[in-house]
């Protein structure tokens, strides 16, 4: 009988359990639901969208080669599929388990009308899995890691489907251009297209390009002025590779710049192991004692703004606003200055930042993107301290961020080392002067702080 395949962010056809499972069982229909209302505030960002978009089409077009075809539905997902299922004259679901806390809902809520058959796939480990010695789920990063090495390899990946047969009905499917998840009036895109290939055979393509650069990691991987980093970062947030892929491909058995890349892929795996214990971290606070501290909404105002557009005066933190709004993606290091900058210089709640890189990143990862922000805010359970504070100029120069200071914010672009970091008035030209001075933030930050604990 005809078996449903349900995808979310699971965009591909190898090492995709549904499909493996579904193919073997009988003809497929593959069904993806735009459902804009299932996740609240969390509903899919501008950046994303555009990304969304291309990697349907991608994954349509493997699907018809393989002689099956992409089913596009917009509604509430639970209904929608179970419909799907009904108009197809299946009666199972299979699926790969999303963590957010919307998605599992929405599996509890299809479980009840049809036979769903859930699979992990997405993480090195399903995130829940891992235990401490007192049977609870790990808050911490380091053990966290550790029990999570010791069950390594993940297992092997498994082959696409070779071919896929569609059923007698097949149902009726949306035209993807109708849903406009692309950019119009204006079209703000540009800078995406120019930076990224999306899909399944571009997420392949990315990781064969990496594994030749994967052993500079260690050195390479604060450095924004380099393409240090792997930048799979929205391929395995839509699920287009699986980590288990990526490891299988990387690792040949140590050097210290694949067993620093792991470590990423396992922080990864952890903040997806902190979503399922808390499932509302993307909103609240793990940590209390700063609603005196942050300013938030119409308060935050000017300063919100000139961060958000690049405009702060400090080059690096700049910079990498800029990356962000012309490409969807930003560099880890500068992530953490820009991010540090909003919360510890410019005394803005960690919500506002992270609304703002949710709907302007390509990769904006629910787990990631808040597990992030609330360590360098000191909210989060495996904490930074508030009151660490990054030097957005010292930064700068300790990693070399001049030429990419240089591409980013073209007023400086003549400017050299080392007056770049931190450009004298008479070289800034239209570029702002800094909002507020380092020693002066520092300093209001600590204050701040200090007042709230009394
Ligand atoms: P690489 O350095 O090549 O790392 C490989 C992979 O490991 C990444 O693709 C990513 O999947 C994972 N990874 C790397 N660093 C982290 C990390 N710190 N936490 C969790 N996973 C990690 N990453 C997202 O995928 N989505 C987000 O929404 C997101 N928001 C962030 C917000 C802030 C404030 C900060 C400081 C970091 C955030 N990150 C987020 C983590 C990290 O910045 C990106 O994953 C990384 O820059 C992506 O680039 P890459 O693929 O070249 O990473």
């Amino acid at each position: 009988s005809p078996q449903i395949v349900w995808l979310r962010r699971d965009l591909r056809l190898a090492d995709q359990p549904a499909f493996h499972a579904a193919a073997q069982a009988g003809p497929v229909v593959a069904v993806y639901v735009l459902d804009d209302g299932i996740a609240g505030r969390n509903a899919i960002g501008g950046a994303a969208r555009w990304w969304l978009h291309h990697s349907l089409e991608s994954l349509s077009r493997d699907l018809d080669r393989l002689g099956s075809r992409l089913i596009l539905r917009r509604g509430r997902a639970a209904d929608q599929v179970a419909q799907v299922a009904r108009e197809a004259g299946a009666t199972t679901v299979h699926a790969i388990r999303h963590y957010e806390p919307w998605w599992r809902d929405a599996e509890n809520a299809l479980a009840e009308s049809v036979e769903l058959m859930l699979y992990d796939g997405n993480y090195l480990l399903p995130p829940d899995v891992l235990r401490t010695g007192a049977e609870t789920p790990y808050k911490i990063f380091t053990p966290f890691s550790k029990a999570l090495l010791a069950k390594m390899p993940p297992r092997e990946p498994l082959p696409a489907p070779g071919s896929l047969q569609p059923p007698g009905n097949l149902p009726a499917s949306d035209n993807l251009a109708d849903w406009r998840l692309l950019p119009s009036h204006p079209d703000w895109s540009g800078g995406l297209a120019a930076f990224w290939q999306v899909g399944e055979a571009a997420a392949h393509a990315q990781l064969e390009d990496w594994a030749d650069r994967v052993d500079d990691y260690a050195e390479t991987r604060n450095l924004p002025s380099e393409d240090g980093s792997s930048r799979l970062s929205p391929h395995l947030h839509w699920g287009e590779i699986s980590p288990a892929q990526v490891w299988h491909r990387l690792d040949r058995g140590g050097g210290a710049g694949w067993s620093t890349f792991a470590r990423e892929l396992i922080w990864r795996d952890y903040a997806q192991n902190i979503i399922v214990q808390f499932p509302r971290h993307g909103e609240q606070s793990c940590r209390d004692g700063f609603s005196g501290v942050w300013r938030s909404g119409a308060a935050a105002g000017d300063d919100l703004r000139a961060w958000q557009r690049g405009m702060t005066g400090y080059p690096i933190v700049d910079a990498g606003m800029r990356q962000l709004w012309q490409t969807g993606w930003m560099h880890n290091r500068v992530r953490m200055v820009a991010a540090s900058f909003l919360v510890k210089h410019l005394l803005i709640d960690w919500r506002e930042g992270a609304r703002w890189f949710w709907d302007c990143l390509v990769d904006a990862d629910y787990g990631n993107n808040s597990v992030n922000w609330q360590w360098i805010s000191g909210t989060g359970v495996d904490s930074n301290m508030f009151v660490r504070i990054m030097a957005p100029l010292t930064q700068s120069e300790k990693f070399r961020a001049g030429d990419y200071i240089r591409e980013f914010v073209p007023e400086l672009a003549d400017v050299r080392d080392p007056l770049i970091h931190d450009p004298p008035d008479e070289m800034r030209g239209s570029y702002p002067p800094k909002v507020i001075g380092h020693r002066e933030a520092r300093e209001r930050a600590l204050g701040a702080y200090r007042d709230q604990k009394d």
